[in-house]
């Protein structure tokens, strides 16, 4: 059996590293994966954006520092 060849399931790039990325959690197996192929990922950039993963404001950021740093001696 010849080793297949791996692709990217985000960009479809060519895996042609010696590593590649896998999910490895059961559930989002199930889930998201249906065969062996749909689980591999060039890099972690691409996973994120497979699974949606976004970087989202967080509106309970305090930007109010104390002002009161100064007082330490
Ligand atoms: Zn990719």
């Amino acid at each position: 059996m010849s080793e297949k060849e791996k692709y990217c399931v985000n960009c479809k790039c060519k895996i042609t590293g010696i590593v590649y990325l896998k999910c490895l959690d059961n559930f989002l197996q199930h889930k998201y994966f249906d065969t062996e192929e749909e689980n591999v990922f060039c890099s972690q950039d691409c996973f994120c954006e497979y699974m949606m993963l976004e970087q989202i404001d967080n509106e309970n950021y305090d930007f109010d520092f104390p002002d009161d740093l100064e007082e330490e001696e």
